[in-house]
């Protein structure tokens, strides 16, 4: 069977849109199917690290996102607590711009703008690209094929080789039968857009907790923030019903962060959606036919916000892969699948940190970062899981992502 396309790539997504642009300005004959015919706010990522940032960089596509009038970059954070005070915490505000070379800092745009650029972008370099195109059937294998539907009308394209980007609940995957491995959830993360906080900082990220509530506001530049906040499992409800938004945002009123005043005076901008903290992985992201990136290939947990920086890492090796050789088998994608493996390890690692750390709550939570604080201060090799965030895991040795290590920062040795 004649292949209609080289590469078929299942999601429009910021994983499947960035790598159809890149492959089609290489002069690969990619189609792009995507199933939704808008973009809406999903409470998706809104923040990329700068390690991330480097990656979409290295693909050619900060220019495009920049150039859209997506986003701006955050160059100081704050650590807010309920153990010490709003003025002890701004006193060890933290530079941004220190974690990877000409980056400024994260930056922050929103998911529905940020997806439609992208695929705008991949259109525009010789991608075809569909739009409210419903993956129904995928065949992996020595002559993979892809069944969408298309209004009422199914099609079956044959290709080289299929892409899947088609996120948590990816059919790519399951099609190949690529099974997902996950950590148990410890905590909800939810997040929603506040519009007109026009008070708060644009160029300050702060986190904080007290009480029982783990906190994070991203400004995204016009008066827009995105939070979220972590809390208990046995808290399900907590912000469900029409009163979830308000309650939300009500959430952030807490004593050790005065500023978060600025983001109860604003609106809420969009859905309060909530999702599981916790870990996913695969062991081989890939198959006879098929490759997966993104939240398809597992997804780490959202407290640390990586999810973008891993599908543009994930996006910039699969490029390479196929701009730079014949091979497309499955050996000719070990080396992403164990680069892969080891980089989610190592940030399964950060983030367990992190939220033990940020989301746990009650007095012995609270004496801990209190500790944390002070022994960070004096010895910031305690902090190094926050600096694999920022700059990615791989800029660390080996030695940080060790139990030994782990049970210094958190006093369990
Ligand atoms: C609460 C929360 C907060 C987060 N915060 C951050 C953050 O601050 N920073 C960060 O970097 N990451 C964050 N993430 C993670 C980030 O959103 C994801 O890792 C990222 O969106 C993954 O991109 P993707 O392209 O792999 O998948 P997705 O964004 O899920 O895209 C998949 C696409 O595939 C399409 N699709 C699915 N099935 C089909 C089908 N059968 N046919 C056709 N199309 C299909 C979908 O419509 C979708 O457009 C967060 C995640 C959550 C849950």
């Amino acid at each position: 069977m004649a292949n209609a396309h080289q590469v078929i790539i299942v999601g429009g997504g910021v994983g499947g849109s960035a790598l159809a642009a890149s492959l089609a300005a290489a002069g690969v004959d990619v189609l792009l199917l995507e199933q939704t015919h808008v973009y809406e706010d999903r409470v998706r990522g809104e923040w990329i690290a700068p390690w991330g940032v480097a990656e979409v960089r290295r693909m050619g596509l900060l220019d495009t996102l920049r150039g859209a009038g997506g986003g701006h970059y955050v160059t100081r954070h704050v650590t807010y607590d309920e153990s010490r005070t709003p003025q002890e915490a701004e006193a060890a505000t933290l530079p941004l711009g220190m974690f990877a070379a000409d980056i400024p800092g994260p930056l922050t745009l929103g998911n529905p703008h940020h997806c439609q650029t992208l695929f705008d972008e991949a259109g525009r370099r010789g991608a075809k690209t569909l739009r409210g195109a419903l993956v129904t059937k995928i065949t992996p294998g020595a002559d993979p094929s892809v069944t969408y539907l298309l209004g009422d009308v199914e099609h079956t394209v044959h290709c080289r080789l299929i892409v899947g980007a088609d996120g948590r609940a990816s059919a790519v995957r399951e099609a190949c039968g690529i099974p997902l491995h996950q950590d148990r959830p410890h905590h909800w993360f939810a997040g929603m857009l506040v519009d007109q906080a026009p008070d708060w900082p644009e160029d300050l990220q702060a986190i904080g907790t007290e009480d029982d509530f783990g906190f994070l506001a991203f400004p995204q530049g016009d008066g827009k923030v995105r939070l979220y906040g972590s809390y208990a499992l046995e808290q399900k409800r907590r912000f469900a019903g029409p009163e979830g938004p308000r309650q939300f945002l009500d959430a952030f009123n807490v004593a050790c962060s005065p500023i978060n005043e600025t983001l109860i005076a604003g609106t809420p901008a969009g859905p309060v959606l909530s999702f599981f903290n916790n870990d996913t992985w695969t062991d081989q992201p890939f198959a006879q036919g098929v490759v997966l990136i993104g939240d398809a290939a597992g997804w780490n947990d959202p407290i640390v916000g990586l999810g973008q920086s891993i599908t543009y890492r994930d996006a910039r090796m699969v490029l390479e892969v196929l701009t730079g050789g014949a091979d497309w088998s499955p050996a000719a994608f070990a080396d992403y699948g164990a680069e892969r493996a080891e980089r989610l390890r190592r940030l399964r690692f950060c983030a367990n940190i992190t939220s033990v750390l940020d989301a746990e709550f009650g007095p012995e939570a609270r004496a801990r970062r209190r500790r944390h604080f002070e022994r960070t201060a004096a010895d910031p090799s305690l902090g190094m899981h926050g600096f694999a965030v920022m700059a990615g895991p791989e800029t660390l040795p080996p030695e940080v992502f060790t139990p030994e290590h782990r049970a210094r920062v958190l006093e369990t040795a």
